[in-house]
């Protein structure tokens, strides 16, 4: 059995740099040494080596082209892919990976919280734990994964939730999927997978889709013009979706022009359809042209609808996939 690693850079990565800090620069060879145990699981594993990177660099287009050459990989017989990288960015990577990945071969993310210069770094555990689930015939058909501190979690759940725990990693509304557990990959969850989104790696170049989370006393300053530089807005509200009374009607007015998802920026938990009706509340949001979006956070709805509006998808494809995303 074949196990394809891509490394990405990310604190795992990382090494020093003459007193100025560390930065990503090691390569699969020295990743893949430093994994007692490695050498014991049941797979060749093929080392494919990419530009290492803070993931604060990491871009859709560069993502999309990572999911594709997994999937030539696939198609050559590779049974599943790993994939190093920094952890600041993999709940949104990994999500997007998710989104456009076809394929019953799991798909891992995983990185490090502590770099390889100080003591107890986790990034040799948690590439083997990786490279485990990686080759596990139970983990086939779960689409991509992100495993760290021998938990397996979906993509479509995951968030890093700690800026510098080494369970950093939660699913906040699911709980992991699985363990990996003396070295034995336990999935004790199946979600169900929605079909594959298709996007050209160069789409993404061409939309911009903005965040703006609502804030006490926000006055909404950032927002005027912002159809004419974004294609779609994703607003992370209050609680279960509430914005300022005052900003009601300029999201109403936006979303005339753009797709606008409304999120909540609590971290878990859904926003509402029917509850409050207060100005600026979901009901009063929804009536002004506001698409729900359910359980995604709001840097979730963020990638979700990027894809969909790079694949070309109009106003009513938009509702559709977020009714069966949410
Ligand atoms: N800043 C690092 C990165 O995301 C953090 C990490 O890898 O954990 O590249």
């Amino acid at each position: 059995m074949r196990i394809v690693l891509y490394t990405v850079g990310g604190t795992i990565a990382m090494a020093g740099s003459g007193g100025a800090g560390v930065v990503a620069r090691l390569g699969g060879a020295e990743l893949t040494a430093a994994v007692p145990g490695l050498a014991g699981v049941d797979a060749e594993l093929v080392v494919r080596d990419t530009e290492p990177v803070p993931s604060a660099d990491l871009t859709f287009r560069r993502i999309a082209e990572l999911v594709a050459a997994a999937d030539a990989a696939v198609r050559d017989g590779a049974a599943g892919v790993v994939v190093t990288q920094g952890t600041d960015t993999l709940e949104e990577t990994a999500y997007l990976a998710d989104l456009l990945w076809q394929r019953d071969e799991p798909l891992v993310f995983t990185g490090a919280m502590r770099n390889p210069t100080i003591a107890g770094p986790d990034g040799p555990a948690n590439l083997l734990a990786a490279v485990r689930v990686a080759a596990a015939e139970v983990a086939r058909g779960l689409g991509a994964l992100a495993v760290l501190d021998d938990e397996i979690h979906a993509a479509r759940f995951v968030r890093k939730a700690h800026a510098t725990a080494t369970g950093a990693f939660v699913s906040p509304d699911t709980g992991p999927l699985g363990h990996v557990i003396e070295g034995r990959v336990r999935v004790l969850a199946r979600p169900a997978r929605l079909p594959a989104l298709a996007v050209e790696p160069a789409a993404f170049d061409r939309v911009r889709v903005a965040l703006h989370t609502a804030t006490l006393d926000d006055d909404g300053a950032l927002l005027p013009h912002l159809a004419d530089r974004y294609q779609g807005l994703v607003v992370a509200g209050y609680g279960v979706g509430h914005v300022p009374g005052a900003l009601a009607p300029v999201f109403g007015g936006l979303a005339e022009t753009i797709p606008v998802v409304l999120t909540s920026r609590t971290g878990g938990g859904s926003v509402l359809a029917h509850t409050y009706g207060a100005i600026g509340s979901e009901t009063d949001l929804a009536r002004r042209g506001l698409i729900g979006g359910g359980l995604l956070s709001p840097y979730r709805a963020r990638v979700l609808l990027r894809c969909l509006l790079a694949a070309g998808a109009e106003r009513t494809g938009v509702e559709a996939a977020f009714a069966a995303h949410r």
